[in-house]
């Protein structure tokens, strides 16, 4: 085989090719998470080793090192200009409710319990198909933003087939399985019969979840749900604490009866905004019994940002959990957005990016904590192998232009080229064009449009995605 077969360029960010499903055997030239240029050589849907530019000389000779079972068949791309990262994952997703803000919306915008109420109303007019739709829709943005692995929470409508929802979910969990990595978690309120949490267990669902903290009895309520997840040997991922206010915290709760039942699956809790609200002689010990659980902690930055705080007359709460602590105590965190343009809130661009901007501005995070939380930290809440530039990591992959890793954390680049499994399954090239370059004032600025050889625009326009499902 030569060498040089197959290979071609990424090309320019603000370009016009398509990768979109590419199978790739090699990145060549690519800016490394360590800042260092190098090539990632893969091995099939795995990263198979990655070398500093230099050790390999020449075009070509990261395929030659190729072993039996890498992909020869793949393209080896010349990535040159572009940087590569982990993959995300969007640890904590309502797909059901995604795209619906415009629907019967409040005029001021919506606390939780507004959001619920409006979410009701809607959820009336809503089919099986309406939820597939905006499913699909919803998928198709967060892979084209590098999200390559979703966890969607899935409602149970007290009227009608209460597993309508559950089932159109899981019917785009196996029509996306080829591109993307979806899990179907269970949220069940505490009026939903055991008789249908032990239905849903048996139509398919990932996850056993549900919202202990909305319910008349929390304990008895996660007591409940731990029966049925127990039963069925499902992981467990509950809506927990999301209040600032301190009347109770059932983070302690689900934490000492997961120790108490020896549970072995993986227990998540998600939002725990009212560790926030928490002194440091409460919190510590609170953390501590946190981490001898072993739960795993998701944090939703913009949805608790916007749900929370309303009552507030002045010092509003910031709805999010304190994440330094959280963090130091050893407890896996990980990050997502929760709601997508849904009564629950009313922005929202299926963006880690996003995310790990508010991680950094409202959360108080570094940037490697940052993206840590939207992708090592959310695989491991998800319970899904590593992915990354070690050897052995999935082969999920993004690359964006080579710009400083806290403009790309920023959410300033827009361009996109997504790796699943070793094939490429987005590609977004973003055409910039602003009036000030056209003086040739900031011919030298450095901006999300740089490349290492290419030139610069500026101002945000619509990109191009191309995306497959
Ligand atoms: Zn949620």
């Amino acid at each position: 085989m030569s060498v040089l077969e197959g290979s071609r360029a990424v090309g320019r960010p603000d370009g016009t090719d398509d990768l979109t499903r590419t199978p790739v055997r090699a990145l060549r030239g690519v800016r490394l998470p360590d800042g260092t240029l190098g090539t990632v050589v893969l091995d099939g849907a795995l990263v198979g080793h990655v070398a500093p530019t230099g050790a390999p000389a020449g075009p070509g000779a990261a395929a030659s090192k190729c072993g039996a079972g890498e992909n020869q068949d793949g393209a080896e791309l010349d990535a040159t200009g572009w940087r590569v990262l982990p993959a995300a994952a969007e640890p904590h997703a309502h797909l059901d409710k995604a795209l619906t803000a415009d629907r019967d919306a409040a005029p001021g915008g919506n606390d939780l319990v507004g959001a619920i109420e409006q979410w009701h109303r809607v959820r009336a007019s809503v089919d099986a198909l309406d939820v597939t739709e905006r499913a699909l829709a919803s998928l198709d943005r967060y892979l084209s933003r590098g999200v390559t692995a979703v966890r969607t929470h899935v409602d149970v409508p007290a009227d009608g087939d209460p597993l309508r929802f559950v089932d159109a979910l899981l019917d785009v969990r196996d029509r996306v399985a080829d591109v993307m990595t979806l899990q179907v978690c269970l949220l069940a309120s505490s009026a939903t019969p055991t008789d249908v949490l032990h239905e849903a267990a048996r139509h398919g669902v990932d996850v056993l979840g549900g919202c202990p903290h909305l319910a008349p009895e929390p304990g008895a309520e996660t007591t409940r749900l731990l029966d049925v997840a127990e039963r069925h040997g499902l992981p467990v991922d509950l809506h927990t604490d999301e209040q600032t206010g301190l009347d109770g915290l059932d983070v302690v709760d689900l934490a000492a009866q997961v120790i108490d039942r020896g549970l072995v699956q993986r227990v998540t809790a998600s939002h725990v905004v009212r560790l926030g609200s928490l002194t440091p002689e409460r919190l510590a010990p609170t953390l501590d019994l946190v981490a001898r659980a072993g739960l795993g902690l998701v944090t939703l930055p913009i949805t608790n940002l916007y749900l929370q705080g309303w009552d507030a007359t002045h010092l509003v709460p910031r709805g999010i959990a304190p994440l330094r602590q959280i963090l130091d105590a050893g407890i896996t965190l990980a990050a997502g957005a929760d709601n997508l343009r849904d009564p629950f809130n009313p922005a929202g661009r299926a963006d880690p990016f996003e995310t790990t901007s508010l991680l950094m501005t409202a959360g108080h995070l570094g940037p490697d904590d940052a993206l840590a939380a939207v992708t090592s930290g959310a695989r491991s809440v998800l319970g899904l192998a590593p992915a990354g530039l070690a050897a052995g990591d999935a082969a999920d992959l993004v690359l964006v232009p080579d710009v400083d890793l806290g403009d790309v954390l920023a959410g300033a680049t827009d361009a996109r080229v997504v790796v699943r499994g070793g094939t490429v399954v987005a590609d977004t090239r973003v055409r910039r064009t602003t009036a000030l370059h056209r003086t040739g004032a900031l011919a030298t600025a450095p901006g999300p449009g740089t490349t290492s050889t290419g030139t610069h625009r500026s101002t945000p326009s619509q990109p191009t995605t191309t995306s497959t499902r």
